[in-house]
């Protein structure tokens, strides 16, 4: 997979028959059970070697979970129903590997704590690779162990085959040439089904790209979606803000669901007007992020295809999230994932991404370079003024994405 140029992530939807959610389920909660299993035997080597003393019995037990943490296979040895005939071994290794990943990350940056233990939720994963036998001369879509039956159906190990939504159609086209790597089996909790496909293929997955020296900064704000320094505006669609009504009195029914069940010492499990409640609120919830991400598909997609360089400011919403009045609004518009899928097209089709510190990007004329201070300093009321020095009239959010451009463009040189 790695030593292919090009790579591609492709999610599908999937419909499995209840046998098959079922074996889904299984191997979800049996990769959740290895991930945990190895949390659970490093906190118990960390107390244990906090003990300096020489006691046999803690040096066996260090070296017996030293062991155990070695392959998923001995710590199947002690879980036997992980050997049950529909867990796909493929499933429990990954949830070892992403155990190690978890560390990786915590290890390279400090913001994501350590791995800690998954609780049971009403989301479903698990993870497992397509294998090429070595008789294959020219792995496919079409002749892994994880395998496209045709446009509509796949092929999984032990979940056997599985209708789906169509493979879009430039994929389809490039069936015979693209490799699958990793697939990942997913719920969300509106209880709709995904498959995400690494792909990856010694031809370009996206058709030429046109080049067309075009280069735009852009700016982020709370007003609208962004504003751009050739002057385009993209307004904020604010779905959520929209469902909000219709949302909060779902949400209200679901509270009063739970209470009732509590009263009555029902399990949530079992309460079935409460999972019908949870059911409808998760699917209003999905609808709002799928409306979203839609938007910013569409919206990065044009940007990354029309321009070749394309600079924005790097986000700190941590600190803006804890502005109460702004909160709303940022994690209703997706910044980050905006960020997130410009570096990520602009990869894919060869253009140039690059972010800079926003400091005084909204203070400074872009015409003069006059700084803004003390008294002169604008306020977030402040949508237009003129600059002091040399008396030209800008609108606030159109000045600062100019000033974001050329950031970029000093940054790059
Ligand atoms: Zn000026």
């Amino acid at each position: 997979m790695a030593k292919l140029p090009y790579h591609y992530g492709m999610k599908v939807r999937c419909y499995p028959s209840s046998q098959q959610k079922a074996i889904v389920k299984r191997n979800s909660d049996a990769s959740r059970f290895v991930y945990n299993e190895m949390v659970a035997i490093d906190h118990e080597l960390f107390q244990l070697r906090q003990v300096k003393l020489p006691i046999d019995t803690v040096q066996q037990r260090i070296k017996q979970l030293e062991q155990r943490k070695k392959t998923t296979k001995s710590i199947s040895n002690e879980h036997l129903f992980l050997y049950h005939k529909n867990i796909d071994s493929l499933s429990l290794a990954n949830a070892k590997q992403n155990y190690a990943k978890a560390w990786k990350a915590f290890r390279k940056v400090h913001r994501s704590g350590i791995p800690v233990f998954h609780k049971k939720s009403y989301t479903w994963k698990y993870q497992t690779n397509a294998q090429y036998s070595g008789k294959i001369s020219a792995p496919s879509l079409l002749n892994g162990s994880v395998r496209f039956l045709d446009r509509n159906h796949a092929k999984l190990p032990k979940v056997g085959a599985i209708r789906t939504s169509s493979v879009r159609n430039k994929i389809w086209q490039m069936r015979d040439t693209v490799r699958i790597g990793t697939v990942t089996i997913t719920k969300d909790s509106a209880d709709c089904f995904y498959l995400s496909f690494q792909l990856a293929s010694l031809q370009p997955f996206i058709n030429a790209v046109t080049f067309t020296n075009k280069k735009l900064g852009v700016d982020l704000n709370t007003e609208n979606f962004l504003t751009a320094s050739n002057g385009a505006v993209v307004a904020n669609p604010r779905y959520y803000r929209k469902m909000l009504k219709q949302l909060n009195r779902q949400k209200r029914k679901l509270s009063r669901r739970q209470l009732r069940a509590k009263k009555e010492h029902r399990s949530l499990r079992d309460a079935k007007n409460y999972q019908k409640q949870r059911l409808r609120v998760a699917k209003l919830q999905a609808k709002v992020a799928h409306q979203r991400l839609n938007f910013l598909h569409n919206l990065t997609t044009e940007l990354v295809k029309n321009h070749d360089l394309l600079v924005a400011e790097e986000l700190r919403s941590s600190n803006l999230l804890k502005n109460h009045a702004l909160a709303l609004s940022i994690s209703d518009v997706g910044w980050r994932l905006f960020l997130q899928q410009l570096q990520t097209k602009a990869d894919l089709y060869g253009k140039t991404f690059v972010t800079v510190d926003p400091r005084n990007t909204t203070q400074t004329c872009s015409n003069c370079g006059f700084l803004l201070t003390g008294d002169h300093k604008l306020t977030l009321r402040d949508r237009s003024w003129q600059c002091p020095q040399c008396h030209v009239k800008h609108q606030r959010d159109h000045n600062s994405a100019k000033n974001i451009l050329a950031k970029g463009i000093s940054q790059l040189a």
